[in-house]
């Protein structure tokens, strides 16, 4: 028995980190996907290799027509929607905020925001008729404190934690609940290659950076994909069906305190 057998979901962002990860995830607990991505080998690849549960679509998360078909396709294919995880993005502008440039900050509301609320739009329609479903969107620690990203990223991803709570509360009458998940520092190649990196060489430096992060959190490793796959899977399956309107916060304790706090406290014990 998978936790998700006899469920479909879409999963933005597939094609890498944290939602590769959580491609591979549902589809061993049983469910039917479609995985939007604008990477289109990448996706593809992953699509063959998992089989005919997953079907791939090419979707630009900021495109209303894009999201739209690709919740279409897995209506078509496989009848239903039980859950639409708003996972893809992108590190978004860094730098003084005098130097932010509109183009950078519009591009990070439109992947990162924008994304959210037409997953949501989306998905509300179908999942109401059903009487049933579950919406997770990533967002992050950024959008809880200041420090951790770019300006952008940050505004960002507290909208999208309020957003989350603000749709949490008109759909849950229907049966349909809304959460999001809150990372801290995950291994993915997603800082990498926003700064021109290939792939592997994307993945390396996640790593070390990661590795750096981890000495000034209280559970002293890099975050890895399968940590926040395993939220998302818990959020899209029935174990947490009185779980709406929550920001899960999946970041190995580093919001637990000022980051100096743990380290301070690590010295006084030693
Ligand atoms: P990643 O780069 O490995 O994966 C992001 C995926 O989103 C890629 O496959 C990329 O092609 C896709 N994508 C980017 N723009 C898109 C668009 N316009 N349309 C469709 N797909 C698009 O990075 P990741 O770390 O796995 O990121 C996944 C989510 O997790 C993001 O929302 C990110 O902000 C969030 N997050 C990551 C971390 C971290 O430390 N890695 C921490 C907190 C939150």
């Amino acid at each position: 028995m998978g936790r998700l057998d006899n469920k479909v979901a879409v999963i933005t962002g597939g094609a890498s980190g944290i939602g590769e990860a959580s491609v591979r995830l549902f589809a061993r607990e049983g469910a039917k996907l479609v995985l939007a991505d604008l990477q289109d080998e990448r996706g593809r690849r992953l699509a063959e290799e998992l089989g005919s549960q997953v079907i791939f679509q090419h979707t630009d998360v900021s495109k209303e027509a894009d999201v739209q078909e690709a919740i279409d396709l897995a209506l078509s294919m496989f009848g239903r929607l039980d859950c639409m995880f708003n996972n893809a993005g992108i590190p978004g502008p860094g730098g003084p905020i005098e130097n932010l440039a509109v183009e950078g900050w519009d591009n990070a509301m439109a992947v990162l925001v924008r994304s959210a609320y037409l997953g949501m739009k989306h998905a509300a329609p179908i999942m109401k008729r059903q009487g049933s479903g579950s919406i997770v969107s990533t967002a992050s620690v950024a959008g809880m404190q200041s420090g951790f990203a770019g300006h952008a990223y940050s505004a960002a991803k507290a909208a999208v934690i309020n957003l989350t709570r603000s749709v949490a509360t008109e759909l849950g009458e229907s049966g349909v609940r809304v959460n999001c998940i809150c990372p801290g520092g995950v291994a993915t190649p997603i800082f990498g290659r926003a700064v021109g990196l290939d792939e592997e060489e994307a993945q390396r430096s996640a790593g070390t950076m990661l590795m750096a992060l981890a000495n000034i959190q209280p559970l002293q490793r890099a975050g890895v994909p399968d940590d926040i796959a395993n939220a998302a899977l818990w959020l899209a399956s029935d174990e947490s069906s009185f779980v709406n309107g929550h920001a899960l916060v999946v970041d190995g304790g580093i919001t637990c305190g000022p980051m100096w706090t743990a380290t301070n406290a690590r010295r006084e014990m030693l």
